[in-house]
């Protein structure tokens, strides 16, 4: 660790207080240097990685930490704050777990960028800016396709087609997911009516829900009428949630999971290896897909690690009854790889990228 020179006694005994439920504050005066400021900064950060233990088990903690400058970076308590709080904030998204960032007027220009997105987002919706792109999923032993997983994109009269994790953030962090959502379900299960009504027959479509949507009690009796209304059966329905988004708000979710699943409809665990206690989900929730997330599909065929895993995977969720897909799937040998592992189904830019529904349907 640097150790500074110049450390004023007064800045070991900072004001510390509460701002939040997860905020604390600390106020450093008669700081020369910047250097003294990430001399402490660290070693708050090293003292709180370490465990804490309570009732003999270790309990892991992450802290960001974000830094603003009087008068540089604010000239009130306020603004201070405001902006420190930013920087923790990009330090955390950005930057992941036990780091700290110092304010800058680029996260500043960030989060005026998220409002003028979010305003738009809200013209979007009225003026039906939003569609749908459908990928297919192909079953592994037969060839065929069994469905497709439907994925928004934002057709934007100025910035053209917004991929979704462009403005999928904002939506949640702003509440419009549910609206926009809502439209996603609708839109998809039309569509599918539209298939089945072609002949197409035992065919799914699997929409994208976000942590926030669970939140919303009317989410259950939204997907019966939706069912009701175009004439399907639970099981053309597959639901896709993440582990982080099921963490995220874990007792909310898992009462509307099984109000869902008990319906018939299907729910699938997206970005499988991802999130931090994939096994748990799989005891807990009423999951019964599993989608093993194309990081560890990419170099299947040539990391003997990634094969393992991805054998394990399949080998496990078979175990429990599970049927597994296999995302992210861009080349021939994957496929025989996959075929080996009896990976049940497969979805990727080898057999297609997400398309239009018009071209879906071809
Ligand atoms: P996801 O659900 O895991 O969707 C798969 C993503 O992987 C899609 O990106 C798809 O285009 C991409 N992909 C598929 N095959 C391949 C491949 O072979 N190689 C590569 N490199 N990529 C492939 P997309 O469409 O950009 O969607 C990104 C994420 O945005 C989705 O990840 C999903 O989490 C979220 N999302 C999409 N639509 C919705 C929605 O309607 N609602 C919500 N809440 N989230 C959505
Ligand atoms: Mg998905
Ligand atoms: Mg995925």
């Amino acid at each position: 660790m640097d150790t500074v020179a110049k450390l004023p006694s007064d800045a070991l005994t900072p004001t510390v207080s509460r701002l939040g439920q997860e905020d604390i504050g600390i106020l450093l005066t008669d700081i020369e240097e910047v250097s003294a400021i990430t001399w402490i900064v660290k070693r708050i950060l090293t003292a709180l990685s370490e465990p804490f233990t309570v009732d003999s088990k270790d309990i892991y903690t992450t802290t960001n930490i974000g830094i603003s400058i009087y008068p540089h970076d604010g000239e009130s308590p306020e603004i201070l704050e405001k902006n420190a709080a930013a920087a923790r904030s990009h330090a955390k998204k950005t930057l992941g777990g036990n780091r700290y960032y110092f304010f800058s007027e680029n996260i500043q220009s960030t989060s005026i960028k998220h409002l003028n997105v979010e305003s738009r987002l809200h013209q979007a919706l009225d003026n039906e800016e939003f569609l749908l792109y459908y990928q297919p999923k192909i079953d592994t032993l037969s060839g065929s396709i069994i469905g497709v997983e439907a994925l928004i994109r934002w057709d934007s009269p100025d910035a053209g087609l917004v991929p979704p994790y462009e403005f999928i953030p904002i939506a949640e962090y702003s509440g419009l997911i549910n609206p926009i959502g809502d439209w996603v379900l609708a839109t998809a299960c039309s569509q599918v009516r539209t298939w089945l009504d072609m002949g197409i027959e035992d065919f799914s479509v699997a929409v994208n829900f976000s942590n926030k949507q669970f939140r919303n009690s009317n989410l259950t009796q939204l997907i019966e009428d939706l069912l009701i209304e175009n004439m399907l059966s639970p099981e053309n329905l597959i639901v896709e949630v993440t582990e982080n988004a099921m963490m995220e708000s874990i007792n909310s979710s898992m009462v509307i999971l099984h109000e869902i699943r008990e319906m018939g409809v299907n729910i699938a665990l997206d970005d499988f290896g991802t999130g931090y206690s994939s096994l748990g989900y799989l005891k807990n929730f009423p999951v019964t897909h599993v989608k093993i997330d194309r990081s560890f599909i990419a170099d299947i065929e040539t990391n003997e690690r990634d094969a393992t895993l991805v054998k394990s995977i399949i080998n496990m969720a078979h175990g429990m009854g599970l049927k597994v897909t296999a995302e992210g799937v861009e080349n021939e040998p994957q496929v025989e790889i996959l075929h080996d592992f009896t990976c049940d189904e497969m979805q990727g830019f080898l057999f297609s990228k997400p398309v239009p529904h018009l071209e879906a349907t071809e």
